[in-house]
């Protein structure tokens, strides 16, 4: 006869912090790491750059970024985008591309930029392996620009513009940060401009990192509507699949056009993103605080295993959504240029 006791069973293996998916605390699956390169930059945009933003030297290199997305994307991310500050103004960026391109799983690559330096650029960071470029440019006059980005040069970055769009890129937009009385009148401009480049324009409401007005994007429609467009809502993509994005688009016949509405229609429900600042912190919110600092995780010695660890607990406390329109949030954040947006 058997004898009767408590059954044996073997202890489970603990999980591999490794092993994907990688899920925030609201069990949303983060497929898209938005890596901040620098948070130096040669403009100085009044939404951006507050005046007392000086920047600091490049912390990391181009080497840590590698293993950061590869830590990543051993996790399940699949789309990686490098911002800043301006991505194009570190010497290293087509080394710090042509690496991150070449990591297992990573399926895209994207930067956003200000354009000035792509004349040079657009065709070594698409053979780099750059699929996608978001491209910032907020008027087509020379005077408002100046008004806006200080000390940027206008001709250098229509000139980027162009060279972006004859380089083969898999796609390419047109980021418009909207601001009332200063470029909302352009609008449609902007528009025929984007779309005679084979470029898709999206219209940004203001946050409140800086100065100016936002518009909201319910206004910037019913203008455009007004004008003569003729606008079909297309459906939204799915938050699982890595290339949705907080935009919604709309088509028109000449093609499509897209509305980031960080404050009249949060973004935050389907979110899949994660950041890492310039100085190695890994965000999990835009409108959150430091989480992880990865880059001295890095350089005190840690397995890939603990950095995957320091994520997981750090995407944990990830917030269900920002809180920009909450009274006096705004004016604690960290500035948009450590980021990266
Ligand atoms: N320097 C690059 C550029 O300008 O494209 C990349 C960094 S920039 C911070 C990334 C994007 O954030 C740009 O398209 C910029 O227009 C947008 N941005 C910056 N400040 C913003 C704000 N206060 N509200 C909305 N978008 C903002
Ligand atoms: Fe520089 Fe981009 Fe910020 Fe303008 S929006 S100051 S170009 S980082």
């Amino acid at each position: 006869m058997k004898a009767e006791g408590p059954a044996m069973t073997a202890p489970l293996p603990a999980p591999d912090p490794l092993a994907p998916p990688l899920c925030d605390a609201q069990g949303r699956r983060m497929t898209y790491l938005r890596l901040s390169v620098t948070d130096r930059c040669n403009f100085r945009c009044t939404y951006c750059s507050p005046a007392s933003w000086g920047g600091k030297k490049d912390l990391l290199d181009a080497g840590e970024f590698e293993r950061i997305v590869s830590v990543f994307a051993r996790m399940g991310i699949r789309r990686v985008r490098l911002t800043g500050g301006e991505p194009l103004a570190r010497p290293d960026i087509l080394d710090i591309a042509k690496r991150i391109a070449a990591v297992p799983g990573v399926e895209h690559l994207a930067i956003t930029t200000n354009a000035s330096r792509l004349e040079s650029l657009a065709g070594p960071l698409r053979d780099a392996g750059v699929t996608q470029l978001n491209l910032s440019l907020d008027t087509l006059s020379a005077e408002v620009f100046r008004r806006i980005s200080k000390q940027g040069d206008f001709e250098a970055v229509l000139r980027g513009i162009d060279a972006a769009a004859g380089a083969g890129f898999q796609s390419l937009k047109l980021n418009v940060v909207v601001m009332r009385g200063i470029n909302d009148a352009e609008v449609p401009e902007l528009v025929t401009y984007a779309h005679a480049r084979g470029i898709t324009p999206r219209f940004i409401e203001l946050m409140p990192f800086g100065q100016g007005t936002p518009v909201p994007t319910a206004e910037l429609l019913e203008r455009l509507a007004a004008s003569g467009s003729v606008l079909t809502e297309e459906p939204q993509e799915s938050a699982a699949s890595p290339t949705s994005g907080p935009a919604r688009y709309w088509r028109m016949d000449s093609g499509r056009v897209g509305f980031i509405s960080p404050l009249t229609q949060n973004f935050c429900g389907g979110c899949n993103r994660v950041r890492v600042a310039s100085n190695g912190d890994l965000r999990s919110c835009l409108g959150g605080r430091a989480q992880a600092p990865l880059h001295q995780l890095i350089r005190g010695g840690a397995t890939d295993a603990e950095l995957a660890v320091a994520v997981r607990r750090a995407l944990g406390e990830k917030p269900e959504g920002h809180r920009f329109t909450e009274a006096g949030n705004g004016a604690t954040l960290l500035p948009m240029m450590g980021i990266g947006g």
